[in-house]
């Protein structure tokens, strides 16, 4: 019997910058979002997910995921799940993972789950979908997986479970459906933004940072409506941070804007002024 089936489509998972040196299951919340289904998938996948959904849905097909749990697993949770479905007791016969190096057995009549950790659920990249092997569901899919970034990780035996793999590049049929839907306004999404919760998790995982003030002695603390040469060199500095600013030398909602966002990526009081601690940061 030829086991291969039709939607045996498996590619690898590309993995975004900004999931590298990231603990899987220990994702900072900027790097997740709100899917309207429930559940939170990594910015880049949720984006993709929802386009897809979008996309099913103009044809009658209605993609959601099985339950909220079962689109991004924190650590914790995905250890819960796998207490209750192994157990450290053998049973014969049963599949084994290991974990915490020890050998743990499926229980007879649960599914398998992965280790903590090791899941794609565990990055934000899963989803697993409600009854996806409902034959018009799996035909559309067939048909749109690979089209949304998305595609299956074990066939034919999870027909349910796909992930998001194209790292940074968003494929165009993504690209297509945010120019018609952008984000709504404060949610995580432009470069600068990203780019800060990415330095954020690598500031975090070094040791704890401690601000040397020392070098921002002779700088003036700046508040919002200053005016001059000062300003000018902090909007150069947050620029040259990632954080885009015009160096007009005035110190307008714009630059205050951008000063906050500095601030919480580096973990420093959330201000909105430049005092003598974000001098030391943008100058560090
Ligand atoms: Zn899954």
């Amino acid at each position: 019997m030829n086991k291969k089936v039709e939607w045996d489509i498996i590619v690898p998972v590309k993995l975004p910058i900004s999931l590298k040196n990231v603990e899987p299951g220990k994702l900072h919340p900027s790097l997740l979002r709100d899917i309207p289904q429930g559940g939170k998938l990594h910015y880049l996948a949720a984006d993709a997910w929802n386009a897809m959904v979008d996309a099913a849905k103009k044809d009658g097909i209605e993609l959601k995921p099985t339950s909220a749990g079962d689109t991004y697993r924190s650590y914790d949770s995905q250890k819960a799940g796998f207490l209750k479905r192994y157990q450290l007791q053998p049973i014969p016969g049963q599949s084994t993972k290991t974990f915490e190096g020890k050998t743990w057995y499926l229980k007879k009549g649960m599914a398998m789950l992965a280790t903590p950790g090791k899941s794609q659920h565990n990055l934000g990249l899963a989803v697993d979908i409600h009854t996806a092997s409902d034959p018009k569901r799996l035909k559309w899919l067939i048909a749109n997986v690979l089209k949304f970034g998305f595609s299956w990780e074990v066939v034919p035996s999870e027909p349910w479970h796909i992930r998001y793999t194209e790292g940074d590049a968003v494929p165009q049929a993504v690209k297509d459906w945010l120019a018609l839907n952008p984000k709504p306004a404060g949610m995580f999404g432009t470069p600068a933004e990203q780019k800060a919760a990415a330095e954020a998790i690598e500031v975090k995982k070094s040791e704890p940072k401690v601000v040397d003030v020392s070098i921002a002695k002779n700088k003036p603390r700046l508040i919002k409506d200053n005016k001059g040469k000062a300003i000018k060199e902090a909007q150069e500095l947050l620029t040259k941070h990632g954080f885009q600013c015009r160096p007009d030398g005035d110190f307008g909602p714009k630059t205050q804007e951008l000063v906050k966002q500095f601030q919480k990526s580096k973990s420093i009081p959330i201000t909105g002024e430049i005092d003598e601690t974000t001098w030391a940061a943008l100058l560090s």
